[in-house]
């Protein structure tokens, strides 16, 4: 009996050694487990006279009840610290200043569409926009690129299981526009083209924008104006200089390249103009009478002009890019410059 003070000494000074909860029940069965310490000592009472044994069983569960004061008085501290911890760590600190919230910005592509769309509305031109999986009609036939047209290898294109494929330029929503209005007929048509095609200035996805002007007298002479016109505004210089060079397209009749002056070297020739002093931009020309045919407006009453321009080169010319893959990588620390 002499040892259950020695016991509680003992207990008492393991738990408060122990500063975690997992430890401090395993701890207790030490003491008041089924072969802990005061069991132990319980099982020896059966051997004691029954004199004896009655206040030894006294003390024995006097000390029980103190080691589990202890232990309890332990418990309680630790879980206090615990909780007290986990408030320090969940503290949240409402005199900080906000984080606020991102603000993002239009793709440097998106703002040339915007400009385009608004610059040619300001002229009295519609907007329309088509289907990118298209028909071979309204990409190849109805632009009088019939299958055996040698034309149509200019195009690399992709088709799509059931014989469609991606419209591989805007044209298909002319035509489309067409049959669905009559003369005058005055719309751009801005949006995704796909091309075999991937390198420096070539992406098998890039845009375009076309025009289209159809009355009974616009003339090339309009084209150029139009053409012109729009360059330098977009541009914002007025004196630049645009021109335009013979070249053939199978839905146009005569057909011509746009050119215009270097926005760089401004004519006097540098790496980005080949030292040539003028930039290509876009092809043009007045609609050839069979393109007409195919979408039932009579081209003994009405004609007019097509353009189509690149937004991406567009956008690379005017904000000095000179790669068009950046446009796709979609890398912030490029796209934030122009946010
Ligand atoms: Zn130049």
């Amino acid at each position: 009996m002499q040892n259950l003070d020695q016991i509680l000494r003992e207990a008492e000074a393991s738990f408060a050694a122990i500063d975690n909860l997992d430890e401090l029940e395993q701890g207790k069965a030490r003491y008041l487990g089924k072969s802990g310490a005061l069991s132990e000592l319980l099982k020896q009472l059966g051997k004691m006279p029954a004199e004896e044994r009655r206040t030894a069983g006294a003390q024995i569960n006097q000390i029980k009840d103190r080691i589990e004061l202890a232990l309890q008085a332990r418990r309680d501290t630790l879980r206090d610290i615990q909780l007290q911890s986990q408030l320090a760590k969940e503290a949240l600190d409402v005199t900080l200043p906000g984080r606020g919230s991102g603000c993002g910005g239009l793709h440097p592509v998106t703002m040339t569409l915007r400009r385009i769309e608004e610059l040619f509305r300001s002229i009295g031109f519609a907007v329309a926009e088509g289907p990118e999986i298209e028909s071979d009609f309204y990409n190849f036939t109805a632009l009088n690129t019939p299958e055996d047209h040698p034309a149509r290898s200019m195009h690399d294109t992709f088709y799509v299981e059931g014989g469609d494929l991606l419209r591989t330029h805007t044209s298909p929503v002319q035509v489309r526009y067409m049959l669905e209005h009559q003369p005058p007929i005055k719309v751009i048509a801005p949006g995704r083209v796909y091309r075999v095609d991937s390198d420096a200035t070539h992406s098998p996805m890039f845009h375009q924008v076309e025009g289209l002007w159809i009355d009974r007298d616009v003339t090339f002479a309009d084209l150029k104006g139009v053409v012109a016109d729009f360059l330098r505004r977009f541009f914002e210089q007025d004196n630049l200089k645009v021109r335009f060079r013979p070249s053939f397209f199978p839905f146009t009749e005569p057909s011509a390249e746009i050119d215009m002056g270097c926005v760089f070297c401004g004519g006097a020739g540098c790496r980005v103009c080949s030292h040539t002093g003028w930039l290509e931009v876009g092809g043009c020309g007045m609609v050839h009478p069979n393109v007409l045919k195919h979408v039932n407006i009579d081209s003994q009453l009405y004609q007019g002009f097509a353009f189509g321009m690149g937004p991406d080169r567009l956008t690379m010319l005017r904000y000095g890019v000179n790669d068009l893959r950046l446009f796709y990588e979609n890398d912030l620390r490029f796209l934030r410059q122009f946010n």
